[in-house]
């Protein structure tokens, strides 16, 4: 089959097809999405080589699967069940989890994958599935609500009008709480505001402005310093960034503030499909281009570019 590798640079390449294991299926892939942390990956982000990707939407194969023939979304941490994390409800954490185009487990970006038939969700016919491919960012974003609870009467300020952040901004603005989305580029924050994000030029925000509940979803190293500068103290940082590099942070001004300082990563896929088919979260205004595979050199070349949301692959 034929699939994006990558090993130094990326390279469209004929390699086997990946065989279904234990209670793992095959899918096809239809459509698949670039993500942050695939950019990131072929700057050297957890040391990773072979075929990246882990947004996608596909069709299971396994004639022997009860999804045989099913449009599927899929949860990207294959964990083993056994440890005590995974016994304790932290699955996600197992420290024996392979991640689908992540760690050790061959990605998206080519013509079939497999996956454990428990990570699969069926997605709902009225989800359109240029939609259904938001599934795993979006369940990122709804993370932030299961770790911590904000008060209508709080205000937020979301760092980053990327594709995660817009995403995380329609949630904050479904909560009902005060939440205003900066960024340093224009072109984003535009395109927020014609989504009906409450966003503004980083360039607008006071040196003393500050809120209670601060995101950084910059996808850049100096994001967590930016939003420290303009958290209350006993105030809240939510970090959605993973960069292959890292940065230094003063930690006297956490002690001194009693800041809480909260990692946050991957989430539930049900609340997701639930939000996109109740019509309560829209992606689509966040597609920037959709590429044939054939153009996926291209896809990742109009990723990089400053304004650039998401951008699709068609299979
Ligand atoms: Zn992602
Ligand atoms: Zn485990």
């Amino acid at each position: 089959m034929k699939a994006l590798v990558f090993d130094i640079s990326l390279t469209v390449k004929e390699i086997p097809c990946p065989q279904p294991r234990n209670h793992e299926v095959l899918i096809k892939i239809l459509f698949s999405a670039i993500c942050n942390t695939d950019l990131e990956i072929i700057k050297g982000y957890m040391g990773f080589k072979g075929v990246p990707g882990h947004e996608f939407v596909g069709e299971v194969m396994t004639r022997s699967s009860y999804l045989f023939g099913k449009k599927v979304v899929g949860e990207i941490n294959c964990s083993c069940g056994e440890c005590y994390l995974c016994q304790t409800g932290r699955k996600t954490h197992c420290p024996n989890r392979t991640v689908l185009g992540i760690q050790d487990h061959q990605g998206v970006f080519a013509e079939y994958i497999v996956l454990p038939e428990e990570n699969l969700k069926i997605i709902p016919d009225n989800i359109p599935l240029t939609s259904a491919v938001f599934t795993e960012p979006l369940a990122a974003a709804i993370e932030i609500f299961e770790q911590i609870q904000i008060k209508p009467s709080q205000n937020v300020y979301i760092f980053g009008a990327g594709k995660l952040g817009l995403l995380i901004s329609q949630l904050f603005r479904l909560n009902g709480c005060l939440y205003t989305t900066f960024d340093t580029n224009e072109v984003k924050v535009k395109k927020a505001l014609e989504t009906g994000i409450n966003a503004s030029l980083l360039s607008s925000l006071g040196e003393s402005d500050k809120a209670e509940v601060c995101v950084d979803c910059t996808g850049n190293l100096s994001g967590i310093n930016l939003a420290l500068s303009h958290l209350y103290p006993r105030g809240k940082l939510i970090l959605k960034t993973t960069v292959a590099k890292s940065e230094k942070i003063d930690l006297n001004q956490i002690v001194i503030n009693e800041f809480e300082i909260i990692g946050s990563r991957c989430g539930l896929f049900e609340p997701a499909l639930s939000l996109l088919s109740q019509g309560l979260v829209n992606p689509q205004p966040l597609i920037t281009a959709i590429f044939s595979f054939n153009e996926i050199l291209k896809a990742f070349e109009t990723a990089e570019k400053p304004g650039s949301l998401k951008v699709l692959i068609q299979h």
